[in-house]
């Protein structure tokens, strides 16, 4: 059987097609990848756009040796909302398998009582993979569907009144997807939101909405927050048609007011707009709008809640100044960094294949990436600028990287460095008077007559 969705095959030389055509892709060969990072980037292209295609895409091929090849068969389709309720609905017991009898597992205590209202995410963020976990179209379960578990779990012995999570892969894309079907079908984009939403992108957060609104009826439940992270600038994004632009205010009011469980997690991942396009990320502007409007609201309605947004140090493309810049950055929003990470390439992204290849998959550019220990901490370090014991190394990278106007920024009471600043402009003044003695002394010296 060598044709199975999904999965892929070594198969005899003679197998593999002379050329690419409507339905076959054949791939640089693995041992021209070996010799060159350009021609392996390169397949990544083809690999993601596949895999991101409708119908699942083409069959992709590859020559592995004198011998043989591998056939990587087109994905799935993604699910409808009768497949996918059908495998939501099924018994199932809501615990941990028994061999964790007796045993406290941390991630079973966050994910109890919570739930998943989708699967699929259209964000393309260049560092994620559940693109190709789980596809770039969104599969949705049924109101009833996700109505059902809510219940199940409001009736489970340990519920005290709070559902964890209404959640998905990213919180807030439930039941979207393209306008025009028939467009999605055809479409080639890794992203339906970067470089900006597609206009032929539903964006309406209706049916999220009503949902939140039933699942707040159900008796026992005292409150649902949202865990999983939301991406506001799909949230905040302007359609110019007044009726989705208005219930999407109302989705943003009604998630910082009511489904918040006092910290509401957002990713906008960095402060620099040459990383964040690398990334497939909005820019850090829309990260300022959005915790406007979320002071505003807590603000309005007398709530104490927190922003806690995720940042990634030594992203393909970030420069040791980008993260000193975004250390000031978040400073100057009054944070300190908690949500971090340093990247770690993982297998199947466009980030990856930069890391590893040290070229765009898109664009074939060279683009600079951070991978040694030394050169990954040195931008690791920005992110814990307000711990006294990483101050003297930050300084001391500040100077190296020509950024000493941040210094002042990112410690204006640091009295050590100021000292020293001080004690550095006086010595340099006295050596200067002493030069200018000495020159005062030479030109009043008489010249010796010859
Ligand atoms: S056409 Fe637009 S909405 Fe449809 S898949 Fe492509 S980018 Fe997404």
């Amino acid at each position: 059987i060598t044709d199975i969705r999904q999965t892929a095959i070594i198969m005899p030389l003679a197998h593999l097609p002379a050329e690419t055509d409507r339905n076959n892709i054949v791939l640089n060969p693995y041992t021209e990848c070996l010799k060159d990072k350009r021609k392996q980037s390169a397949n990544f292209k083809h690999i993601e756009q596949q895999a991101n295609k409708f119908d699942g895409g083409a069959t992709l091929w590859q020559q592995l040796s004198d011998q043989a090849c591998v056939k990587v068969n087109p994905m799935y389709t993604p699910l409808t909302t009768e497949e996918i309720d059908k495998s939501y609905d099924l018994p199932y017991t809501r615990m941990p398998h028994p061999r964790y009898r007796g045993k406290r597992i941390p991630a079973y205590d966050m994910i109890r009582h919570s739930l998943c209202m989708h699967r699929g995410c259209f964000g393309g963020c260049s560092f994620c993979t559940i693109s190709a976990h789980q596809g770039k179209f969104i599969a949705s379960r049924s109101k009833a569907s996700i109505l059902k578990e809510a219940r199940a779990i409001t009736m489970m012995p340990d519920f005290k009144g709070y559902i964890s999570d209404l959640g998905g892969p990213s919180a807030n894309m439930y039941g979207m997807g393209g306008h025009d079907k028939g467009k999605c079908a055809v479409c080639m984009r890794p992203s339906c939101l970067h470089p900006s939403p597609c206009p032929n992108l539903d964006t309406s957060h209706k049916q999220l909405l009503e949902i939140y609104r039933e699942v707040d009826k159900l008796p026992g439940l005292k409150k649902s927050f949202v865990g999983s992270g939301v991406r506001y600038d799909l949230a905040m994004h302007k359609t110019g048609i007044q009726t989705t632009d208005n219930v999407n205010a109302e989705y943003c009011s009604e998630l910082i007011r009511n489904h918040v469980s006092g910290r509401l997690k957002v990713a906008p991942e960095h402060t620099s707009d040459f990383v964040l396009n690398i990334m497939r990320k909005p820019s850090f502007k829309q990260f300022y709008q959005f915790k406007s409007l979320f002071d505003r609201i807590n603000q309005k309605n007398g709530l104490r809640q927190q922003l806690i947004p995720y940042f990634i140090s030594s992203h393909p493309g970030c420069l040791e100044a980008d993260m000193a810049q975004l250390a000031a950055d978040t400073r100057n929003l009054g944070m300190h960094l908690e949500q971090v990470q340093d990247f770690t390439p993982t297998p199947m992204t466009v980030s990856t294949e930069i890391y590893y290849s040290g070229y765009h998959p898109y664009t074939g550019e060279a683009v600079y990436c951070a991978v040694t220990p030394e050169h990954k901490q040195a931008q690791r370090q920005y992110f814990f600028w307000y711990d006294k014991a990483n101050r003297p190394g930050i300084i001391k990278s500040l100077h190296r990287i020509n950024r000493t106007d941040l210094v002042r920024e990112l410690f204006p009471n640091c009295q050590d460095f100021h000292a020293q600043e001080r004690h550095k402009n006086k010595k340099q003044f006295n050596e200067h008077k002493i030069n200018d003695t000495k020159i005062k002394a030479i030109k009043q010296k008489p010249r010796r007559k010859l």
